[in-house]
């Protein structure tokens, strides 16, 4: 059972058949998980009193008894250039977290996130510069969407699962919420609306794919040879190149669903034709996606982006290889919109 801070169990995180064994507990009828999981996950009802069709006393008792995940909003940046908007929000213990809304032509995107900091420790990434706090309650990643689409007012049809925090560092938090983000019963987004993404934690890589969800899994890649790799990421010292190329064909195997690779392009670091060459040969057998982000410059980190020439040199020599690829729009670039950015900058006022 999932539990808040201050060892309150969380209703939001609950799934309709834990709602039904608390409330039959609580000696309530059945049915009245049914509504109440509606409120919360399909009406996005934030505040039991508006629950009309359950009865005063339950709501007295539910109000009393149980955490619910409702963040606050603290902050709000809109980007001029292409209307995104990066939110942060306040948990109930004080922890801030951001997540950012997105408009495409196919949809509106949420990017969650999923732990309070990160303990990855990329070189390139900002969320990860203070550690890792906690990891968050499935309702706490519920409640960044819900939120969202309130405050926008809009429906949203995508989800990434790439915020601050190493999803498959808080693995149980996250498939619960995948579960209730695609109950019928709750705001259902398609399982291939859902994009993952991991810095490459095999062992969980390989769990995910045994989940029988086909969700997208991207692969942060960024350097096709294990030494540069650990340059970059200190998870390459944990597991290889090879191990996760292994891992993402199981993954394939299993769900039929493409890999992803991302690769962000740091200027004189991955981004010579031998890295485009080395990168075609481990996307090539795979059938892999391969997505081409500029690096986004942290203050604290002395990282360039590669210019444009070379992203386009580079996505022309994997295309020649026959893969697949696009270079990711930057949303956002005005608004801080690289991971941990907007929070960072928030504490470091505070
Ligand atoms: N921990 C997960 C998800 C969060 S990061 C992961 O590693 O995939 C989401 C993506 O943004 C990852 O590909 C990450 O490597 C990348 N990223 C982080 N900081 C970045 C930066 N400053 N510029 C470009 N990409 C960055």
């Amino acid at each position: 059972m999932w539990e808040n801070q201050y060892g309150k169990k969380d209703i939001k995180s609950m799934t309709l058949p834990q709602l039904q064994e608390e409330l039959a507990a609580m000696g309530e009828k059945s049915f009245r998980a049914g509504q109440l999981f509606q409120w919360m996950h399909q009406k996005l009802v934030r505040d039991y009193d508006s629950m009309t069709n359950l009865p005063g006393e339950l709501r007295g008792r539910l109000a009393e008894g149980y955490a619910c995940s409702c963040l606050r909003q603290v902050r709000v940046q809109e980007s001029r250039v292409d209307g995104t908007k990066k939110f942060l929000f306040a948990l109930e213990d004080g922890h801030v977290v951001e997540s950012v809304w997105m408009r495409y032509r196919h949809g509106n995107s949420v990017c969650v996130s999923s732990q309070v900091g990160c303990r990855m420790g990329c070189r390139f990434c900002a969320s990860t510069l203070g550690g890792l706090v906690r990891g968050l309650l499935p309702g706490e990643m519920l409640d960044q969407i819900y939120a969202i689409s309130l405050l926008t007012g809009e429906r949203v049809s995508n989800v990434v699962v790439m915020g601050t925090g190493e999803p498959l560092d808080n693995y149980d938090s996250l498939l619960q919420f995948l579960r209730i983000l695609t109950d019928e019963k709750g705001l259902h987004i398609s399982a291939r609306n859902i994009t993952v993404s991991t810095c490459g934690l095999v062992p969980e890589m390989r769990r995910l794919a045994e989940e029988k969800l086909p969700i997208t899994l991207a692969l942060s890649l960024h350097a096709a040879t294990d030494e540069k790799r650990r340059s970059l990421m200190p998870v390459a010292n944990r597991y290889s190149i090879a191990q996760l190329m292994e891992a993402c064909g199981y993954y394939f195997a299993r769900t039929g669903r493409r890999i992803t690779f991302e690769y962000s392009l740091v200027g004189g670091v991955n981004d010579t034709r031998e890295d485009a060459r080395l990168l075609a040969g481990l996307a090539g057998p795979l059938n892999c996606h391969v997505n081409l982000i500029p690096v986004n410059p942290v203050r604290e980190r002395e990282y360039v982006q590669s210019d444009a020439g070379r992203i386009q040199a580079f996505k022309n020599l994997l295309e020649k290889n026959g893969i697949n690829v696009t270079i990711r729009r930057e949303m956002g670039r005005d608004i801080d919109g690289a991971c941990g950015q907007l929070r960072r900058s928030y504490m470091q006022e505070e």
